[in-house]
């Protein structure tokens, strides 16, 4: 949505597939870090984004057995936003999606899947989909793949890529939230799990952290033993627990963290999680995807004017997003390795590890893991991408 958004400010043509009729998924990420609000800022859409509903939180603290601890304090940053907005993000989709709509190059296409690529001469010209009314075929000069951590358009492209994988899976469900709860995100760490709420102003969006493939085994030792398990580790949702009586109400989500090597073919680009699945360790995948989406549009643009895009177009946008990409998922990856797994594998509450301890009795320090959220190692700015005309 946001490349689309930018290249049909450029003039460009653009035509953005969704595969379902509207943006309500509740299993997407819910962070909005300050890197974006600066793009939303940018493109004076950042009124919009303050009138939807949202919660600004300026710390991320963490619960273990021996107490509570701030992590990530983002007061700290010299950043025009210096919190994490807590926004749904179909509302944030559907602000991009009005910003866009009332540009006359872009459409959007809801409930049209996208289903394989057309090629002829060794180059993608298009995708072929399924629409409400049968099937459709888009033809583009360039096609681009942002159809996320299970991409069919990855799959069908046939470009290798890299697993890293991922300790974890996640059960995600909500929980209705009293006014007087704490506001946020509130993390708490145990024996063999972790939950993570996300407040959504009048109920929580639960995430419930367990070990990779461990989905079976939990539900066969079945909803009340879950309720338990939650109660246990934040007694301050034992009595919301309580309205889990279905296991429609409990998702499974499966976490994956992989890279491709190349993001790009002749007349294809990939970005975002269908170039990089993101593990939610920190929750910044959609701000990574957002600064992919960005810095490619502010590359493609005068090329797709001119009608001179070519392969090292795309080669030079992989290369300009393969260090934050690269250095995320490092991050991403030591995390579960040295914090999750052993966390997951333990039969023992967990005492927060020394790392996080020092980050606590050091504020300063916070700052660090703020910026690396907030703002990531690359931000991307739209500056220099005024609209203008186009092909
Ligand atoms: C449990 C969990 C929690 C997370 N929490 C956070 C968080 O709080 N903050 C954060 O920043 N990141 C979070 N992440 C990571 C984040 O969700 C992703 O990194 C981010 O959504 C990637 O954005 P994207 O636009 O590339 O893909 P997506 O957000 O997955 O968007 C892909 C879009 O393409 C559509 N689509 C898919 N297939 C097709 C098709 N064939 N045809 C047409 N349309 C199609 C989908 O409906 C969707 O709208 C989380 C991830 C997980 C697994």
């Amino acid at each position: 949505m946001m490349l689309g958004l930018l290249l049909a400010r450029q003039g460009a043509g653009v035509t953005v597939l969704e595969k379902h009729k509207d943006f309500l998924r509740d299993f997407r990420g819910d962070t909005v870090h300050p890197s974006t609000l600066d793009v939303l800022d940018e493109l004076g859409l950042g009124p919009a984004a303050a009138a939807v509903p949202h919660r600004d939180v300026s710390e991320l603290r963490t619960t273990f057995s021996d107490g509570t601890y701030r992590v990530a304090d983002f007061g700290r940053l010299r950043v025009g936003h210096p919190y994490i907005r807590f926004m749904p993000q179909s509302d944030f989709l559907d602000l991009l999606a009005d910003a866009a709509g009332a540009l006359p190059t872009f459409r959007l296409l809801r409930s049209h899947e996208a289903v394989g690529l057309i090629e002829s001469g060794g180059v993608v010209r298009g995708v072929r989909a399924q629409g409400p009314e049968g099937p459709v075929e888009v033809r583009a000069a360039l096609t681009v793949a942002a159809d996320g951590r299970n991409s069919i358009l990855r799959r069908h492209s046939g470009l290798p890529s890299r697993n890293y994988g991922a300790p974890m899976d996640v059960l995600w469900f909500r929980l209705r939230r009293s006014p007087d709860a704490a506001e946020g995100l509130d993390m708490h760490f145990g024996a063999g799990r972790v939950i993570l709420g996300i407040d959504r102003g009048d109920y929580w969006q639960v995430a419930y952290v367990i070990a990779k493939g461990g989905d079976a085994k939990v539900r066969a030792a079945g909803l009340a033993d879950l309720r338990r398990q939650v109660a246990a580790l934040v007694p301050g949702l034992a009595a919301e627990v309580e309205q889990l009586q279905d296991w429609d109400q409990v998702r499974t989500l499966t976490v994956r963290l992989d890279r491709l090597r190349r993001w790009h073919a002749p007349g294809l680009l990939c970005i975002g999680d269908a170039a990089h699945a993101m593990s939610p360790i920190g929750g910044v995948g959609i701000n990574l995807a957002i600064q992919d989406a960005v810095c490619a549009a502010r590359m493609l643009a005068r090329p797709l004017r001119n009608q001179t895009l070519n392969s090292r177009t795309l080669a030079s946008i992989q290369r300009r997003r393969w260090f934050p990409t690269a250095g995320t998922q490092l991050l991403q990856r030591v995390a579960q390795r040295f914090l999750v797994s052993p966390m997951l594998a333990s039969s023992k509450p967990s005492k927060a590890p020394p790392p996080l301890r020092l980050l606590a009795r050091h504020p300063r320090l916070q700052a660090l893991p703020a910026r690396i959220i907030g703002v990531g190692l690359l931000p991307e700015k739209v500056q220099g991408l005024t609209p203008g005309r186009g092909a």
